[in-house]
């Protein structure tokens, strides 16, 4: 474009200056940002129109679940979900509410699960109502040969030849009806059996940190209530412990939030694999793993976490996006015996955990009704 025609207004420009009176000093900038909205407005429109279009197509209700799917898919927002329907599309995979649930929990399991779990809780009433209509057909069908038979058998004097035939052609047709509800049973069971897997797969990823892969909160909590009901009715041998990564922050801040991801990942696997198999490691909250540890004394307890601690603390971490150091990583910890519940054990482990942190960091300390 020359300087000429940039200062040069256009037709459209003209007449825009005629409607609103007077040429603006400068025209360029309220009538470009005008045809921007415009535009935006149009291209809008074709995606709400697109949105509609796919849903219609696919047969899909209006659902949340759909409408994103669909945007991510028609605007390529979201590169996975799009891929993925992509290929589904391609290998004419049919696009059903089912399949996209599923599509959804594998990549975005802890946000889906909600959505998986209702469209799997719809399955699932959509076969028990099969089921007992199965059911139902076979009492009828029982109900109506008994009925049959006391007829047939007040007749069976009179005529015992044609009796005789009705009860084989009343007998052929209940014993078609059996083997019909049979094979409706048996499909039932397969449909039972896959579901009680993707119900399975979808309380993992509900219990599951996305992150560090480790149990989350709620996946913890639950170990714990198994941990209890599990054991022998001798509660010193169960132990839990906070930990808690000191100045977690700073990494943020000086490294990045992705740095800091990879360390989180990098402690909770240190601490997994420094425990062993007696320990259970869970992501509590942000930069802080409980961890229950059985079979073990309480002062056990401290003792072991104690060696992990100092192990951790000798190794110096390095960005290996910027090559740049992250130096010593280290976390403070609290440790009790494992009391009444789970709630009040939490309690006294994070207030020792407290004492840790106050204390300078960079230590376990065990809670005070214990130690
Ligand atoms: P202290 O030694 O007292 O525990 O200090 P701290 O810096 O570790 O604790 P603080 O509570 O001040 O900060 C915790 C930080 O952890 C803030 C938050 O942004 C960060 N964080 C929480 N969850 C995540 C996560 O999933 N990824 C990343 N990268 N950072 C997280
Ligand atoms: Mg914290
Ligand atoms: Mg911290």
């Amino acid at each position: 474009m020359t300087a000429s025609t940039l200062s040069t207004p256009t037709p459209r420009l003209s007449r825009l200056a005629t409607l609103f009176g007077a040429a603006p000093a400068t025209p360029a900038r309220p009538v470009a940002v005008a045809d921007e909205t415009d535009m935006r407005r149009r291209v809008e429109r074709q995606l709400y129109a697109d949105i509609g279009g796919f849903l219609e197509t696919h047969r899909l209700a209006p659902l949340p679940i759909h409408f994103e799917v669909a945007h991510a898919y028609l605007t390529g927002h979201d590169r996975s979900i799009a891929t993925a329907i992509g290929k589904m599309l391609a290998d004419d995979e049919p696009l059903t509410a089912e399949a996209i649930a599923q599509l959804m929990t594998e990549l975005r399991p802890t946000e889906s699960v909600p959505q998986a779990l209702a469209s799997l809780a719809e399955q699932l009433e959509a076969r028990l109502t099969e089921c007992m209509s199965a059911t139902d057909l076979s009492q009828t069908s029982a109900r109506d040969y008994g009925d049959a038979l006391d007829v047939a058998q007040s007749q069976l004097a009179t005529d015992p030849t044609g009796t005789l035939k009705r009860i084989a052609g009343l007998t052929r047709e209940v014993v078609e009806t059996t083997r019909l509800i049979e094979t409706e049973l048996k499909q039932t069971r397969r449909e039972a059996d896959r579901l009680r897997g993707d119900l399975d797969r979808a309380r993992d990823a509900a219990e599951r940190d996305h992150l560090t892969g480790l149990p989350n909160r709620r996946g913890f909590e639950r170990r714990v209530t198994e941990a209890l009901g599990d054991g022998d009715g001798t509660p010193h041998r169960l132990a839990l412990a906070l930990c808690d990564i000191d100045d977690f922050k700073r990494v943020n801040d000086v490294h990045g939030h992705l740095a800091g991801d990879r360390v989180l990942k990098f402690v909770g696997s240190f601490l997994t694999n420094e425990l062993g198999r007696n320990a259970c490691v869970g992501r509590y909250g942000g930069e802080e793993f409980a961890v229950l540890i059985e079979g073990h004394s309480v002062n056990e307890a401290v003792m072991l976490l104690d060696e992990v601690r100092e192990k951790l603390a000798t190794r110096s971490l390095v960005n290996r996006e910027t090559g740049l150091s992250i130096g010593r990583v280290t976390f403070s910890a609290g440790v009790t015996l494992f009391t009444e519940n789970v709630s009040s054990a939490l309690g006294a482990a994070d207030a020792a955990l407290y004492r840790a942190k106050r204390g300078g960091k960079n230590t376990v300390q065990i809670a005070s009704a214990v130690g």
